[in-house]
């Protein structure tokens, strides 16, 4: 059970700030190292609503004997235009198995082959279908299966709607963080020997994206701000199949159970396109071919980008848009494997997909950059520990893979939690006025951004000034100008935070003020995104620089790392780890043997 000491100070050896699918697991492997250690679970919304709850389409690992580690490690590590590190992507595909039998175990409801074995579908960018999948709500059933086993363990206390503002660092390790409890508004010290943030990604600093409202990056920006670097910011994934206007997604599984892509010509236009997979190339028209809508994320997005300069996409109130085709594959079909699909179209297109086409566009979906961390899910503060979406360890380089991310957060969470155990074991917490002068300093923060004089900035101006900025400089396709104009508007707009004034003072739930930390989080990471793509003049995965058309592994075979500074982010750069697959050209389908020798700077 937590100690309570004095009123404000709650304490843990070790805490996640974050219920969703890294949190949990972080949890769970914490427990399981060594059942005396007491764990706080601290999360702004009930864990069942994190974001993993909503991932539909899979989780990738090795099933099939007609697959093998060194393939899903190729794909991963080609997907990622190289810029993975391969000591990770190794142990990542070496634990992605054991993890899913894992859940299996605890009780992840997987789809089955009529033979009984765990049955898989193809997803993009992986040359063998390796997805693991509960029909198309796997988040739903993953997140539960966690949530149920995580309830097992006494020593984990869950602080659920507990909102968290700064971290808490003293004799140089984290020790904790301050957070507010949103039901009563009070705010106070979480003590802990270690920390695991795993609190997402942060797809809203654009205005079309998938991700929930509550994926604002707050994780990402406490660790900046406590002096940790951001890596490969610069890699944002657009998913090529948003609903207009919400951004809600039709998920991959869609594409992989054989659903196609049409412009407004009611061509199947991925065939005029190089997606990096052979076959896509010399067979397109080939019925079977769902290699083309399968190419990577990137590709596909890119590719909708060149069809709208040539007019061939449709136009819509919520921007263009071209069609996604499921209609071949019958009612029957649709029901039994894509049956969300099916209710989302209904629901917030108005169409139904058995008998009309779906409208879709390219929507922010993930971030492939975070907080920088070791094998361990460690981080250069010491006590600071990040897994998910929200850490870059890194196995996504310039691009994920579709299913990887799922994949990753038990792997990553289970390591980090373990060895998060282990060391905050051997830590006692310091009873440093240094801790008050912290907690203090959050509280006094917070109380001036609630008692500025009315009148000032509106939040949501600002807002939508950030979303815009993001999307016109920053977007799929950028160049110096759109970065340089992007960066100046994050400046100001850093300025004009400073003004913003709230109308709620209640300390009740009080969404207006946990509005205004998200945004202030945002804006911090939007400019480590800005300055990274700024500064990496080459293009790579999902970073295409229209003023840098070439892959440049001469200069940029590195990660990108933002400090936070009191003016613009200092960019670094740290090395890739390369074990055995020397950077070569991105395809997709042929066998590695065949691919180490590609070679080449593309
Ligand atoms: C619509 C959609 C579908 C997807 N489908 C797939 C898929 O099929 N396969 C796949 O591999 N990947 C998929 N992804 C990606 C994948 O789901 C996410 O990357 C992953 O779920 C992130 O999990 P996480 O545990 O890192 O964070 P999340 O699940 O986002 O959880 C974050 C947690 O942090 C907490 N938190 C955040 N800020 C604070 C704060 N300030 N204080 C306290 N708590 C905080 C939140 O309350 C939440 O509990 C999908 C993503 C989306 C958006």
């Amino acid at each position: 059970m937590p100690k309570i000491d004095r009123v404000e100070e709650i304490r843990h050896d070790v805490i996640i700030i974050g219920g969703g699918g890294a949190g949990l697991r972080a949890a769970i492997a914490v427990a399981e190292t060594n059942p005396d250690l007491s764990i706080g679970l601290v999360s702004k919304v009930y864990p069942m609503r994190s974001h993993t709850v909503v991932a539909e389409g899979g989780m990738a690992a090795v099933a099939k004997p007609n697959d093998a580690r060194e393939f899903h490690i190729y794909d991963t590590i080609s997907g990622s235009d190289w810029l993975a590190d391969q000591d990770a992507v190794e142990y990542f595909v070496d634990e992605a198995p054991r993890e899913l039998i894992q859940l299996e175990h605890w009780g992840c409801p997987w789809n089955r082959e009529d033979s009984g074995q765990v049955a898989v579908r193809p997803f993009g960018g992986m040359q063998i279908e390796r997805t693991w999948y509960a029909a198309d709500k796997t988040g739903f059933h993953v997140l539960h299966t966690l949530f149920q086993t995580s309830l097992r363990f006494q020593q984990i206390t869950r602080h659920d709607e507990w909102f968290a503002t700064a971290l808490l660092t003293a004799d140089g390790r984290c020790q904790g963080c301050v957070a507010i409890e949103l039901r009563t508004g009070e705010i106070r010290a979480i003590r802990a020997n270690a920390v695991i943030m795993c609190t997402g990604g942060g797809g809203r600093i654009f205005p079309f994206t998938t991700n929930g409202a509550i994926k604002t990056g707050d994780g990402m920006a406490l660790a900046y701000r406590a002096g940790v670097p951001l890596k490969d910011m610069e890699f944002v994934q657009y998913h090529p199949t948003g609903l207009p206007g919400t951004g809600i997604l039709i998920t991959e599984a869609s594409r992989g159970e054989g659903g196609i892509l049409l412009n407004n010509q009611g061509r199947r236009y991925l065939e005029n396109y190089d997606l990096g997979s052979p076959l896509s190339l010399t067979d397109p028209k080939h019925p079977q071919n769902r290699t083309m809508e399968l190419g990577p994320r990137d590709r596909l997005s890119q590719a909708f980008m060149h069809e709208q300069a040539a007019g061939h996409t449709f136009k819509g109130p919520y921007g263009d848009y071209v069609h996604l085709d499921v209609r071949h594959l019958g009612e029957r079909h649709i029901d039994a494997r894509i049956p969300f699909v099916r209710e989302l179209a209904k629901n917030y297109a108005g169409i139904d997909p058995v008998k009309d086409l779906i409208p879709v566009r390219p929507v922010v979906h993930y971030m492939m950059g975070g907080i920088d961390t070791d094998l361990d899910g460690a981080t250069a503060l010491p006590g600071l520990y990040a897994a998910g979406e929200c850490a870059c360890v890194s196995i996504n380089g310039a691009n994920r893979l579709g299913s990887n991310s799922l994949t990753e957060l038990v792997v990553f969470g289970a390591r980090a939690g373990r060895h998060a155990a282990t060391v905050a074991q051997k830590h006692s917490l310091s009873d440093t006025p240094e801790i008050n002068h912290q907690l203090e300093e959050s509280r006094s923060r917070i109380s001036d951004l609630q008692n500025r004089p009315k009148g000032g900035e509106r939040l949501a101006d600002v807002r939508d000034a950030l979303t815009t900025a993001m999307e016109a400089g920053a977007g799929i396709f950028r160049d110096e100008t759109s970065l340089a104009a992007c960066c100046d508007t994050l400046r100001d707009l850093r300025k004009q935070m400073s003004h913003v004034s709230l109308d709620d003072t209640s300390s009740v739930y009080n969404t207006e003020l946990t509005t205004a930390l998200e945004l202030e989080g945002m804006i911090d990471i939007a400019e480590a995104l800005a300055h990274s793509a700024r500064h990496r003049t080459e293009s790579r995965g999902s970073h295409q620089r229209t003023d840098y058309v070439t892959r440049d592994d001469d200069h940029f075979l590195k990660h990108s790392l933002a400090f936070r500074t009191d003016s613009d982010p200092r960019i670094e750069y740290a090395d890739v780890a390369i074990t055995h697959w020397p950077p070569g050209k991105r395809t997709y389908g042929a066998k590695p043997d065949q691919k180490e020798n590609d070679g080449g700077n593309q």
